[in-house]
C-alpha cells in the first residue's frame, strides 16, 4: 500500500492500495473506545460495497448500522444532513462512536459534516470510491452542504481519523465519473507539477495507485500549510469560481469535476486577456481535458454566471479571489472587485 501521512492538527494516514474496502477498521488507530460504527453512504455505492464494509466491520467487533441516502449532487443539501443526524441519534451513537462515509464527494462532505456536527464532533473515516473523492474531498477536512444561494455555504473543518482509499472501487467506476475525477488531478499538475500533468495523460487508470498517491501527497502540502484556508490553500480553488458558478446555473446537471474542467479553461483564458498566459496555455490545457473525455465550454451565458458567483463562498467582502495559471505548474491569485466580475466572465466565456 501507499501511505500519505497528514500532518494538520489532527493527523492521519491516507492509505491506498488494493482490496481494502474489507477491512477498513485495521488502518484506523485507536479504536478501543468504539463500539458502534455508522456507514453512511448512498444508493448506487450501497449496491456495489456497503456489504463488503459492513461485513468487514462486523467482523473486528462493531455494531454496525447504515444509512443510504439517494446518489447525486442535489442530495447534499441540509434535508440530508438532518436525516443523517437523526441516524446517529436513534442508534444510539456517542462521541466516541464513529461514522464511516463510504462514497464519493457528496457522501464525504455531508457524512463529514454529521460527523463533525454530532454531539459536536465524533470520530469518522473516509473510504472514497470516486476517483474525485480519492485525489481530493477525502482529505483535508473540509466538510459541507450546499443551500439554495449556493455550492458548500454550510460546513465545518474537520479531519477524519483515517482515509482508506482501495484503487479496486475507482478502477470499476464508469468512464464519466473517472473524468470527472481527472478534473481535479489535472488541477494539481497546473497549480505546482508539469510532470504530474503530463503523466495524467498517459493511461492513468494503469497506474492509480502511483497517481493517486502524488495527487494525495500534493494536497497534503497545501492542507498542511493552510488548514483553514487563510492562504495558501485558496489556490485549490482553481476554476472553482467558475465552476459553482456553472454547477448552480445548470442545476447541478452538470457535475463538479466537469464544472471545474470548463473553470479551468475560463480562467487560462482570463490570464491569457491578462497576458500573465499566452493562448498557447489555454490550448494546452483544453487538450488535456478533452483526451481525459472532460467538457471544456459551456452555453451558460456570462452574465448568469457573474450573477451565480456573487454568493459564492469565496466573495470576502467586496473581492473574489481568482486563482489564474501563468504556465502548466505556477499560478497565481489575483483578487476581483464585485463590480469587475461581470467583465472578468465575458473574458472568460469568450471562445
Ligand atoms: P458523487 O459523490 O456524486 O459521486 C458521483 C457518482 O458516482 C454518484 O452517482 C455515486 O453514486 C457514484 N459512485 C461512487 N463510487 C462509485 C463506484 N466506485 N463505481 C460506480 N459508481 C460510483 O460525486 P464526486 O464527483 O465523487 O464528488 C463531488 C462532490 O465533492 C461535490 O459536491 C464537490 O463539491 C465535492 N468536493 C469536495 C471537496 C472537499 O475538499 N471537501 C473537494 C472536491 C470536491
Ligand atoms: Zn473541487
Amino acid at each position: 500500500n501507499s501511505v500519505v501521512h497528514v500532518a494538520t492538527g489532527e493527523q492521519y494516514d491516507v492509505t491506498i492500495g488494493k482490496g481494502l474496502i474489507g477491512r477498513v477498521a485495521s488502518f484506523v488507530p485507536s479504536l478501543e473506545k468504539v463500539s458502534r460504527v455508522a456507514v453512511v453512504t448512498d444508493d448506487v455505492v450501497e449496491g456495489l460495497f456497503l456489504g463488503d464494509v459492513t461485513d468487514g466491520l462486523k467482523r473486528a467487533g462493531f455494531e454496525v448500522s447504515a444509512f443510504a441516502f439517494p446518489a447525486g449532487e442535489p442530495s447534499k443539501n441540509i434535508h440530508t444532513f438532518a436525516a443523517v443526524l437523526e441516524h446517529l441519534a436513534e442508534h444510539r451513537m456517542t462521541r466516541n462512536d464513529m461514522v464511516v462515509a463510504l462514497g464519493g464527494g457528496v457522501v464525504g462532505d455531508v457524512a463529514g459534516f454529521a460527523a463533525a456536527s454530532y454531539m459536536r464532533g465524533c470520530p469518522y473515516v473516509q473510504v472514497p470510491t470516486t476517483m474525485l473523492a480519492a485525489v481530493d474531498s477525502s482529505v483535508g477536512g473540509k466538510t459541507a452542504i450546499n443551500l439554495q444561494a449556493g455550492k458548500n455555504l454550510a460546513g465545518a473543518f474537520y479531519q477524519p481519523s483515517a482515509v482508506v482509499c482501495d484503487i479496486d472501487c475507482i478502477a470499476a467506476l464508469p468512464s464519466g465519473e473517472f473524468a470527472n475525477g481527472m478534473a481535479e488531478s489535472l488541477k494539481y499538475g497546473v497549480l505546482c507539477d508539469a510532470g504530474l500533468f503530463d503523466d495524467l495523460g498517459d493511461n492513468p487508470r494503469d497506474h492509480l495507485q502511483e497517481l493517486i498517491a502524488r495527487c494525495v501527497n500534493i494536497k497534503r502540502r497545501y492542507v498542511e500549510a493552510d488548514e483553514h484556508e487563510g492562504g495558501l490553500r485558496k489556490f485549490l480553488n482553481l476554476g472553482h469560481t467558475f465552476g459553482h458558478a456553472i454547477e448552480k446555473c445548470s442545476g447541478y446537471a452538470v457535475p463538479h469535476g466537469s464544472a471545474v474542467a470548463i473553470g479551468m479553461v475560463m480562467a487560462a483564458r482570463v490570464s491569457a486577456s491578462r497576458v500573465m498566459a499566452d493562448q498557447a496555455l489555454v490550448d494546452r490545457l483544453a487538450r488535456a481535458l478533452e483526451s481525459a473525455g472532460l467538457p471544456t465550454s459551456t452555453d451558460i451565458p456570462a452574465e448568469e454566471l457573474a450573477w451565480a458567483a456573487q454568493s459564492d463562498k469565496k466573495r470576502s467582502g467586496d473581492t473574489v479571489t481568482f486563482v489564474l495559471p501563468k504556465t502548466i505548474g505556477n499560478c497565481e491569485l489575483v483578487d476581483v472587485g464585485v463590480a469587475e466580475l461581470g467583465g472578468v466572465f465575458e473574458t472568460a466565456c469568450q471562445k
